[in-house]
């Protein structure tokens, strides 16, 4: 047993509460001790306090885990103690999904994302009183000063960079990137729409930059992320409250129509924008949670080859993506860091806050040290 602090969520809609808590340190083999450094704050996380998706209470949640390992079950071959590690959403790394390299849709992703609990049923995180508090959510529960992952779900960074930021490469900044790079792969020359540049959308402009996408069109409501668009590789924004998007794209800005689409949105009257902003053959990703229960689509756009498809965390091979991202990070061709304002894990009610107002676009959540 050892005493860790974490950011415990007693019910559904309250605020993170501070509490230090005891985690059974004694790991099963495939199992790996974490200190973590930071995590970022993700929509997935305002979506479970909101009981948008299923997790128990009390539970801590965080999926944006950066940190350091500290040891290692006995089976634990890619990383030991001292290691600089990015967690990543869990998978069982045996299913044919798995197997075929598109571990986001694993066959087991939601028990193991989402259950709380190990697979044999048992539960490591318990308060002073001896109450059980679910975990492992993204295989992780990373607002916590350390975590209990799997070697499937970390993956090893390089030293060199600052840990602190790495933690949403994890789950926001691949989802926007992966759609990108991993799913859409636009050739060079070719163009793009991206609609809500929240965090994973700007992570799909600056893939798209990155790819040599020539035309890349940022949609939004608020000027100020379509500014911010701009600086990180937008060649055009509509602010869609002004706009009509699929005429200013098909009248103006790429006559025929784009070779892509992203939505982060997971708005009906967005998803159709979008479709109706396709040339023939495009495609549209959508990404995120989509609210309603129907996803109702004009089937005048839904003609001409034009796809579809919907999109779970970039659909990467994290151990091989992560370091890509950071390469072209290094290279300064995926600024992420412009995203990010740190907050202290006292003050992780204040990051939530912020992050719903627009204040801040990527909060990462610094742990004591
Ligand atoms: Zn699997
Ligand atoms: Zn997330």
């Amino acid at each position: 047993m050892m005493e860790i602090t974490a950011a415990v969520l007693t019910a559904p809609k309250q605020k993170f509460e501070i509490e230090n808590i005891q985690l059974d340190t004694e790991l099963r083999p495939e199992e790996i001790l974490v200190k973590i450094v930071a995590t970022g704050l993700c929509h997935t996380d305002i979506a479970i306090r909101d009981q948008h998706l299923p997790f128990g209470f009390p539970g801590i949640l965080g999926h944006e885990g950066a940190g350091i390992v500290v040891k290692t079950g006995s089976s634990v071959t890619k990383v030991k103690a001292g290691n600089h590690v990015v967690l990543a959403p869990a998978s069982c790394g045996k299913c044919s999904y798995c197997k075929s390299g598109h571990p986001s849709y694993c066959i087991s992703f939601f028990p193991m994302n989402f259950g709380g609990i190990r697979n044999d049923g048992s539960c490591p995180y318990h308060s002073h009183d001896g109450t059980g508090i679910a975990g492992f959510f993204f295989g992780q529960s990373s607002f916590a000063t350390y975590s209990l992952v799997s070697e499937n779900n970390v993956v090893k960074v390089p030293e060199d960079v600052q840990l602190e930021i790495l933690g949403p490469l994890g789950c926001g900044l691949q989802t926007g990137a992966g759609t990108v790079l991993n799913v859409l792969k636009p050739s060079s020359g070719e163009s793009i729409v991206i609609a809500g540049v929240g965090p994973v959308g700007l992570a799909a402009i600056m893939a798209a930059k990155a790819a040599g996408c020539t035309s890349i069109i940022a949609v939004d409501i608020f000027d100020n992320r379509l500014d911010l668009a701009k600086e990180l590789g937008a060649t055009d924004t509509i602010n869609s409250r002004e706009l009509i998007v699929s005429e200013e794209i098909n009248n103006r800005l790429s006559p025929g129509g784009v070779h892509y689409a992203v939505d982060t949105t997971g708005r009906n009257a967005v998803i159709n924008q979008l479709l109706g902003s396709l040339r023939f053959m495009g495609t549209c990703a959508v990404v995120g949670i989509l609210p309603a229960e129907k996803l109702e689509v004009d089937s005048q756009f839904f003609t001409m080859g034009r796809t579809l498809k919907y999109v779970i965390e970039g659909d990467s091979v994290p151990d091989i993506f992560i370091p890509q991202l950071i390469e072209l990070h290094k290279k300064g061709m995926f600024p992420f860091d412009k995203l990010i304002r740190f907050y202290e894990l006292n003050d992780i009610n204040a990051a939530v806050e912020d992050s719903e107002k627009g204040i801040t676009l990527k909060a990462i959540v610094r742990m004591p040290q």
